[in-house]
């Protein structure tokens, strides 16, 4: 790894000036760190200045530390980009009105990630494949000429695509939180670029066919400062994992719903780990208009409709079927339908 001045932003002018400064030939913004560390661990980045965002403050921030960083005025919910995943897990207000948001961050890797990961730099993270990860490979998404994972190995990879065709790349988008933020209509806060500042959370990612060597679309010293969305009481998410901590799950779903009685009235559904940006299931969102959550024979029917359009790939056919049980799970979650086998937990 090599040498990196290491600047404590205090506020936003002091992040972006930095990020400016003439000295630095590749300066980035840096949360937690895990992310990015972990990238400069394996030779994938090199930048000579690293500018800790965490401590900025200002006219539009938010204070991102405290018992709960989360407020909310009428049914609108701000918290900062800079709250960790620890502090949105736990926080009362996302508990009572988003629980989708709180089960997600909740959810993730491990206490001791969620003590250090924001949110901001939860939503940037960048993707998991082996290939990309290993400097070794110098796969499409690292401006090589290949994409690996095609005859390679698989089974993590996407099983929709977002262009007309499968590829260029099969990543799927590793971000927990996009997919529950998605459902509660979020909007991500910049300051940086001058010709906008609001970004819907929906827009904040594009496909590997709109470029394949990135996974968003802020520019290079956009730098997000917080997040708001609307409140979602009845939502909820489910995860299937290989393993139930220190790992990424195999797919999950996140919905919202409002109920018209015993009935689900309207919901949003957006699915994580089965593409390359969170991937909303419109279809399945409208065959669940009508059902009753309890119903579990109308719930597996609507949900069915999950694997609609998918292309898998040699080793990851496992997760049609996977997908439908989480965006079930998800639903009945939202609804405070115990699930078999999962009381008490
Ligand atoms: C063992 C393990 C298991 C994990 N499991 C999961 C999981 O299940 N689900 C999941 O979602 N994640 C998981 N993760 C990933 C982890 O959640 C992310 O690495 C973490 O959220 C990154 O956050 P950070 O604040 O450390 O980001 P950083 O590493 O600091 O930054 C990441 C990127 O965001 C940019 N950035 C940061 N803040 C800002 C800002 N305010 N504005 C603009 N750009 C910014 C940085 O420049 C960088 O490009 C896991 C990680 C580990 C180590
Ligand atoms: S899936 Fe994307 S990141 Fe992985 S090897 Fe292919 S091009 Fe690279």
């Amino acid at each position: 790894m090599n040498s990196f001045t290491y600047v404590r932003a205090r506020n936003q002018a002091e992040a972006l000036s930095s990020l400016k400064d003439a000295k630095f030939s590749l300066p980035v913004f840096k949360g937690g760190g895990l992310d990015l560390v972990d990238h400069m661990k394996e030779g994938l980045i090199a930048p000579d200045a690293l500018i800790d965002v965490r401590g900025v403050r200002g006219e539009g921030d938010l204070a991102g530390n405290g018992p709960d960083a989360v407020e909310m005025k009428g049914e609108v919910i701000r918290f900062p980009a800079a709250m960790t995943l620890a502090q949105a897990a736990n926080s009362a207000v996302l508990r009572k009105f988003a629980p989708v948001v709180a089960m997600t961050a909740g959810s993730a890797a491990t206490p001791a990630v969620r003590n250090v990961a924001t949110v901001a730099g939860n939503l940037l993270q960048r993707p998991r494949c082996w290939y990309y990860r290993n400097s070794q490979f110098n796969c499409l998404k690292k401006g090589g000429s290949t994409c690996f994972a095609v005859e390679g190995e698989n089974a993590y990879h996407a099983i929709f695509s977002t262009g007309s065709s499968p590829g260029p790349c099969h990543i799927v988008h590793p971000s927990n939180l996009a997919p529950a933020l998605m459902v509660c209509d979020a909007v991500v806060h910049t300051v940086g670029n001058a010709d906008r500042k609001e970004i819907p959370i929906g827009k904040l990612f594009h496909g590997p066919e709109k470029g394949v060597t990135s996974e968003h679309t802020l520019e290079a010293g956009e730098l997000i400062t917080h997040i708001t969305m609307k409140a979602r009481p009845v939502s909820g998410f489910y995860a299937i994992k290989e393993k139930q901590s220190f790992d990424w799950p195999l797919v999950f779903a996140c919905v919202a719903i409002e109920m018209a009685g015993e009935r689900i009235g309207k919901a949003e559904v957006v699915a994580g780990a089965v593409a390359p940006v969170p991937w909303a299931l419109p279809a399945v969102a409208a065959a669940l208009k009508g059902v009753d959550p309890k119903d579990e024979r109308a719930l597996t029917e609507a949900c069915a409709l999950a694997g609609k359009g998918a292309k898998p790939m040699r080793d990851n056919g496992y997760k049609v079927g996977l997908l439908s049980v989480a965006v079930k799970r998800a639903v009945m979650k939202a609804a405070g339908v115990a699930i078999a086998g999962e009381e008490g937990r």
